[in-house]
C-alpha cells in the first residue's frame, strides 16, 4: 500500500514529450524509480537523452511501449499525453484496468476537465489534477486540481508528493483552465493577436512585456516555448468552454498546419538553432 507520502516509490510518467520527459527527470532526481511510457520510441529516445544530460544514474529507469507494463507495479501515475479529452479518457480507462488498486492517476492536463477524465475509472476518488510548469525540473508550482470525485486522501498525497520534488502548490476546484491556463491563454492570445494587427515587431511585443510588465520571457517566446500544437489545442479546447475571448489566431493555425511547432520543430514565432 503506498497511501502515505513514505510509502510511495514507483512513478510511472505517461507521455515522454516536453512535459513528461522532464518529469520523470525530477522524479528520479528526487530518487523514485521510474517508468516512462511512449508509444514513439524516438520520443523515449529523446527523454533518455534528456535524464543522462542531468547525469541522473539510469538504473531506477525503465522505458516501455507498452502501457499496461508500465503501471503494473505503480505506486503513482502521471500523464502527460497530448491535450485531447478523448485520449486521455482513453489512457485512464486502460491504466485504470491495470494499476494497483492503490495507485493514484494524475492528469497533467492544462485546462481539460478532470472529472471527465476521473469519471471513466473505476477509481475516481484517486484520480486529480496534477499541472506542471515548462520545464518541470525548474519551475517552481504544481497546480493541483481538485475533481469533484477527488478525496481529501488524494490531494493529501498530491501536495505531499509535490513538496517531495521540491515544489509549492495551489489547489484549484476543477473549472476549465484552472488559474493559470486561463490567464495564459488569454495573455499569449493577446499577444499574437497584437501581432496579427501588425502593431509591433515579435521582439518588440515580447521586450515589452519582459521588460515593462517584469514576465521572465515575452509571449511569443512563452507560446514557442509551451509548442505551439500545445497552445491551439488549448485555444480551441477553452473557446469550447468559455467563448470568443481565447478564439486562436489564424496565424497561430497556419503555424502548426506548417509544423512550425516553436521550439522543439526548430521554427515558430521565431527560429531557433539545433542544439538552442
Ligand atoms: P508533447 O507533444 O511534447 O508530448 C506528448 C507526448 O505524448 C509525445 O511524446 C507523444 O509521442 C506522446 N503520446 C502520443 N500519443 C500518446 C498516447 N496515446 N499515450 C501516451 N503518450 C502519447 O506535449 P507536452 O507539451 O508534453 O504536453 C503533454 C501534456 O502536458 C498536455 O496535456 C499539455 O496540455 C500539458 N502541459 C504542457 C505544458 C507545456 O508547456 N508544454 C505545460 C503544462 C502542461
Amino acid at each position: 500500500m503506498a497511501d502515505t507520502i513514505k510509502a510511495l516509490r514507483n512513478i510511472t510518467v505517461i507521455g515522454a514529450g516536453t512535459m513528461g520527459g522532464g518529469i520523470a527527470t525530477l522524479c528520479l532526481m528526487h530518487g523514485y524509480t521510474v517508468t516512462l511510457y511512449d508509444p514513439e520510441a524516438a520520443a523515449l529516445n529523446k527523454a533518455q537523452a534528456r535524464i543522462q544530460k542531468r547525469n541522473e544514474d539510469l538504473s531506477h529507469l525503465t522505458l516501455t511501449q507498452d502501457l499496461s507494463d508500465s503501471v503494473q507495479n505503480s505506486d503513482y501515475v502521471i500523464e502527460a499525453a497530448p491535450e485531447k479529452l478523448e485520449l486521455k479518457q482513453r489512457i485512464f480507462r486502460q491504466v485504470d484496468e491495470v494499476a494497483p488498486a492503490h495507485a493514484v492517476l494524475a492528469t497533467n492536463t492544462s485546462e481539460l476537465s478532470v472529472t471527465a477524465i476521473a469519471g471513466v475509472t473505476r477509481r475516481p476518488d484517486k484520480v486529480i489534477g496534477m499541472h506542471w510548469f515548462n520545464p518541470p525540473e525548474r519551475m517552481q508550482l504544481i497546480e493541483i486540481v481538485r475533481a469533484l470525485q477527488t478525496s481529501d486522501e488524494t490531494l493529501g498525497l498530491t501536495k505531499a508528493l509535490s513538496e517531495k520534488l521540491g515544489k509549492t502548490t495551489v489547489v484549484v476546484k476543477d473549472a476549465q483552465g484552472f488559474i493559470t491556463t486561463r490567464a495564459l491563454t488569454a495573455l499569449l492570445g493577446e499577444a499574437m493577436r497584437m501581432l496579427e494587427e501588425n502593431i509591433a515587431s515579435p521582439e518588440d511585443i515580447d521586450t515589452a512585456i519582459k521588460l515593462g510588465l517584469n514576465h521572465p520571457m515575452g509571449p511569443l517566446e512563452l507560446a514557442d516555448y509551451v509548442g505551439l500544437d500545445t497552445m491551439l489545442l488549448i485555444a480551441d479546447s477553452m473557446t469550447e468552454a468559455h467563448g470568443e475571448r481565447f478564439r486562436a489566431t489564424q496565424t497561430l493555425r497556419k503555424l502548426v498546419e506548417a509544423g512550425r511547432l516553436g521550439r522543439k520543430s526548430g521554427q515558430g514565432f521565431y527560429t531557433y538553432h539545433q542544439d538552442a
